[in-house]
């Protein structure tokens, strides 16, 4: 996921997370407070949600 294209979903809420992103483990993280969290970010190596790739 390019800076852009998460700071669209994160900050600026355009657009939703898309069937291939969240294949590939993107999720709004329960664990950080609804922060969006994805492969390679250490959020999501930390956090417990189910089925999520890390
Ligand atoms: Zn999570």
């Amino acid at each position: 996921m390019k800076q852009e294209r998460y700071n669209d979903l994160m900050w600026r809420g355009i657009g939703e997370l898309t069937q291939d992103e969240i294949a590939e483990g993107w999720h709004w993280c329960r664990d950080w407070d609804g922060l969006l969290v994805g492969p390679g970010m250490f959020e999501t190596c930390a956090c417990q949600c189910e089925g999520v790739r890390k």
